[in-house]
């Protein structure tokens, strides 16, 4: 078994693919500040972390397999002078190259060197890999992160066109920073997918960052989010921007506020913990319960959990305690530990749960293996009713804009319906939070009633990008789902 399996075994939530980062530090060390803004960032993908600087002459890169912490050392940290940096964490399935896919990847170039950080998923990557492969541009990788490289290397003009061109012929979902000699760019694709945010450090220095809480970590202003189709540049001429491409009908990623992003960022002027309160809240309108208590699965459940008692007026408490140190094991479990896997992170609290009817807050059901390990614990601690509450609708299908998320076979929304799925985690009750719900909390809604600025593809089956294209996927998804 390997350790995205074990990970699934404990964790039955989507998994992000990245969090970059980018830094115009004058007079700073771009290296350090980025370590420490990728340590804030640590959530958004735990596989592999680097980081790529430039000193205005020369490029540099480190990067390995392993948290922020275990791959950076004051050594190697100090082969990374400059006042530019990008960096990135990634996310990723296990494969045989990963370390060749660790980022930022960085190349030389005609114009210089090219460091490029990737968050996201090309749609169209197999094509544009073709083109490439056809002109006779070798690739070493499997990652379209690596077709955005050739094709910013083999584009013409200056960077700014080249990044313009880019943008004309990748299809998807891309939050990028990208190091050149002399600057830092920021890109989101024209749907904004994936977050980017902008930062102010000091008088005159800038940074980019997947999420808002890198910039807090190391003392720097949010100033705004990057736009959809937007290409802004930071180097010593300050902040600059421009429109790369046409902004498409804007599908921010619903799951950054259910569950990816750290509960302290801002994602549109709100706190993340806040909007977290809220779908609990709506979610206890919609669904109460006839309970004594509400306790949550910590600690992505939390914050919707405590909405949940605010708005039902029950009691919060902790039902369980979690091992914070489980994480990405690499030593596997025998064949008796995997059956209840699930002990291995969450021990119930009995004198919390002793005579209890519990509500129990989760913020999503992916596969639907935690589920009923986790009810059982809640009765094994003596709860004598469990009613489940989930803060996100029914998972029904796949991700195609970057993030892990599983088959259609293994959704067990898709393949159940609400009171199968209740039966199979052994719940008293289960119920999600309606779309429309979501929607309310996450202020999403227009006047005529209608959701906007956000993709739900997962929940609904209506993917934001052309619907050619989808179908392909999808067909392909069928095929190779099981
Ligand atoms: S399909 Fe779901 S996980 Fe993927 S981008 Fe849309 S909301 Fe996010």
């Amino acid at each position: 078994m390997d350790s995205t399996l074990t990970t699934q075994l404990i964790d039955d939530k989507p998994h992000d693919e990245c969090g970059v980062f980018g830094i115009y530090a004058p007079g700073g060390d771009g290296s350090r500040l980025t370590f420490f803004a990728l340590h804030a960032l640590q959530h958004r993908g735990q596989e592999s972390a680097g980081i790529a600087t430039s000193d205005g002459a020369v490029a540099h890169i480190y990067k390995a397999m392993g948290l922020v912490s275990q791959v950076f050392t004051e050594e190697n940290l100090a082969t990374l002078p400059g006042q530019l940096a990008i960096g990135h964490n990634r996310y990723s399935t296990t494969g045989s190259s990963r370390l060749r896919n660790a980022q930022p990847l960085l190349i030389e170039t005609a114009l210089g060197p090219l460091g490029v950080a990737h968050n996201g998923n090309l749609i169209n990557a197999p094509e544009l890999r073709r083109d490439l492969l056809q002109h006779g541009v070798g690739l070493s990788t499997s990652s379209d992160s690596e077709v955005i490289v050739q094709l910013l290397a083999g584009g013409r003009g200056d960077w700014n066109s080249r990044l313009r061109m880019l943008m004309a012929q990748a299809e998807g979902a891309y939050a990028l920073t990208i190091l050149t000699r002399d600057a830092v760019y920021g890109l989101r694709d024209p749907w904004g997918f994936r977050p980017l945010c902008i930062g102010q450090l000091g008088e005159d220095g800038y940074v980019l960052a997947s999420e808002s809480c890198a910039l807090a970590t190391i003392g720097a202003c949010l100033i705004r989010e990057v736009q959809p189709g937007e290409i802004v540049r930071i180097d010593r001429h300050g902040l600059h921007s421009e429109q790369g491409a046409m902004p498409r009908q804007f599908s921010l990623c619903t799951f950054e506020h259910i569950y990816f992003a750290r509960p302290d960022s801002m994602f549109q002027g709100e706190v993340i913990h806040q909007i977290r309160q809220r779908l609990g809240r709506v979610l206890a309108q919609e669904s109460p319960a006839d309970a004594d208590l509400v306790v949550a699965v910590p600690d992505s459940g939390t914050p919707a959990a405590i909405g949940y008692a605010q708005a039902s007026g029950l009691p919060f408490s902790e039902g369980f305690i979690k091992n914070r140190y489980i994480g990405r094991t690499f030593i596997q479990p025998n064949d008796n530990l995997r059956q209840n896997s699930v002990s291995l992170k969450f021990n119930p609290l009995p004198g919390n749960l002793g005579g209890k009817r519990v509500v129990m807050v989760d913020d999503s059901i992916v596969r639907g293996n935690t589920a009923g390990p986790l009810v059982q614990l809640l009765r094994d601690g003596g709860a004598t009713e469990v009613h489940v509450r989930v803060s996100s609708p029914p998972i029904r299908h796949p991700c195609f804009m970057g993030v892990d998320m599983a088959t259609y076979d293994e959704l067990i929304a898709h393949n159940y319906d609400v009171s199968e799925i209740c039966r199979k985690i052994g719940a008293d009750s289960l119920a999600y939070l309606s779309i429309e719900g979501m929607m309310r909390a996450v202020g999403a809604i227009e006047a005529d009633g209608t959701p906007h600025g956000y993709c739900n593809a997962c929940f609904t089956g209506y993917y934001p990008i052309s619907l050619l294209e989808q179908t392909d996927k999808l067909a392909l998804e069928k095929v190779f789902g099981s």
